[in-house]
């Protein structure tokens, strides 16, 4: 039973020696064993288990961290060294990464366990796990359903107890998404917050990891091993981290709610709409006020984002060439036909949809027309937030308009695009979200979103961990086959 403890109960078990991370190691690598749901892309059973044993001896030695010992599976975008790393492409199958992400290093610092390398859409693009060269991963709750995307496979494995949680990256809703629909905690903090150095970018204005956890006192113990200042990467803050989890003990009393007019429109689903509806009143019982506000602009954010996006993944995928790194085709009869083929071989069809948009997004005579004036509107968006946030603390609304839909159901892009249109705003304006178990809806989690201002991460986790205390939608397990 020790996969249904948090990591502060895990934490207290190691210490107390009620178990060794050898042993807790080895019931997760059990488990993950006869798994059937495909989150793992890599299973690392010996390094986990030489991890575990190190781990137990500085526990030993009276030494150590809350996160000490503690397995966790790793979103297969983040580089690790001598472990494949493939952002879930047939370009990286076969790629090892020869260096550690700052993460990596920073959860190797701490002694922690690395279980594996998780399932993901290709190159972080998607909404449901379906674009991954390895094969769609199941929702835990209805395997014939996705776990959202594109950390589908980190989500999978914290909501089935495979893994006591894991890591994701966001870069329109990937981290929020996954944990809504599979009904566990996920927290995206503000960009620059944690380094991308070794996270494979997609965009790299808009990407920015964070962790999928099973409660919100869990997601603010590992941002705080997760976050800080790396040289690096250029765009990490110098802002100091606090202790993300000092002010768990707040009181919400007075809070003041935000609900976007916007979040709540045609395309929602009314039962979804009737989980948030409810969880917001239950912080109208904790004394907090709601308040209306509005975002005009979020209806731009579809257009805004996959115009951003392709742009931005256009340039970073030009690297994967057939020649620096992973898959090359056989046999190229001279140097285009090198690139050619190794680059549509390599891909899978969303990524080359949407190098194709970002290319021609980005050539003369289409730049100010399209990136330049994405950009425009992506500063309107921010805006909106900047004036919402004068009068509210924190913005609450529906994650996905959508409870899990059925593998292999929505076969168009731009209907898979409408899974983000809540959560790709936060990403624009560079701010903080959250998504928290929040209900059901026949069977079937919905999560509650938080959108904080910059670096009110504190405040976010505190929403959320008051709101766990009084409610028991994140303790809530999918029965095991
Ligand atoms: N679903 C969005 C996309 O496909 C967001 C993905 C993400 O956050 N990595 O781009």
């Amino acid at each position: 039973m020790m996969h249904k403890l948090s990591i502060t109960e895990l934490s207290k078990g190691l210490k107390n020696k009620d178990f060794s991370s050898v042993e807790l190691t080895k019931h997760y690598l059990d488990r993950i064993a006869v798994s059937e749901l495909n989150s793992y892309i890599t299973v690392t059973d010996e390094l986990a288990l030489s991890q575990a044993k190190d781990a137990d001896l500085k526990i030993a030695k009276g030494k150590g961290t809350i996160l000490t010992g503690i397995p966790y599976a790793h979103k297969d975008i983040f580089c690790t060294k001598g472990v494949k790393t493939s952002a879930g492409s047939k370009m990286l199958d076969s790629f090892i990464s020869p260096y550690d992400a700052t993460i990596t290093e920073k959860f190797n610092n701490e002694n922690m366990v690395m279980l594996g390398k998780t399932n993901m859409d290709e190159f972080a693009m998607g909404s449901s796990n379906e674009n991954s060269y390895y094969g769609p991963v199941k929702n835990p709750w209805d395997q014939k359903r996705v776990p959202g995307g594109s950390s589908g496979g980190s989500a999978a494995a914290v909501a089935a107890r495979i893994a006591p949680f894991a890591t994701g990256t966001d870069t329109g809703g990937s981290i929020r998404q996954p944990a809504s629909l599979c009904g566990i905690t996920g927290i995206k903090p503000t960009y620059g917050r944690i380094s991308r150095y070794g996270m494979i970018a997609y965009a790299s204005s808009l990407d920015q990891a964070g962790p999928l956890t099973q409660t919100a006192e869990d997601a603010a113990i590992v941002l705080n091993s997760m976050s800080g200042f790396d040289d690096k990467d250029s765009t990490s803050a110098t802002k100091e981290t606090p202790d993300y989890t000092k002010n768990l003990g707040n009181s919400i009393k007075g809070l003041k709610i935000g609900l976007p007019r916007e979040f709540f429109s045609e395309g929602l689903e009314s039962d979804v709409e009737k989980v948030i509806m409810q969880s917001i009143s239950e912080f109208e019982a904790m004394g907090a006020e709601v308040h209306e506000v509005s975002l005009p602009n979020s209806a731009y954010a579809i257009p805004t984002y996959y115009i951003v996006a392709p742009c931005e993944c256009s340039s970073n995928l030009s690297r994967f060439d057939g020649v620096r790194y992973g898959y090359r085709c056989d046999d190229p009869k001279d140097l285009n036909d090198l690139y050619l083929r190794s680059r549509s071989e390599g891909f899978g069809d969303e990524v080359k949809r949407r190098i194709m948009i970002g290319t021609y997004a980005l050539s003369a005579g289409y730049y100010d027309a399209y990136y330049l004036k994405a950009q425009k509107v992506r500063h309107l968006i921010s805006e909106d937030f900047k004036k919402a946030f004068k009068s509210v603390d924190v913005i609450m609304g529906p994650v996905s308009p959508t409870t899990a839909f059925e593998i292999g159901t929505v076969k168009d892009s731009v209907s898979m695009y409408l899974a983000d249109i809540y959560t790709l705003s936060a990403n624009l304006a560079g701010l903080p979200g959250m998504s928290i178990p929040a209900g059901f809806s026949n069977n079937l989690p919905v999560g509650l979103q938080l959108i904080g201002n910059h670096w009110s991460e504190e405040t976010l986790l505190n929403v959320a961990h008051q709101f766990q205390l009084q409610t028991n939608w994140h303790s809530q397990l999918p029965v095991e086959p």
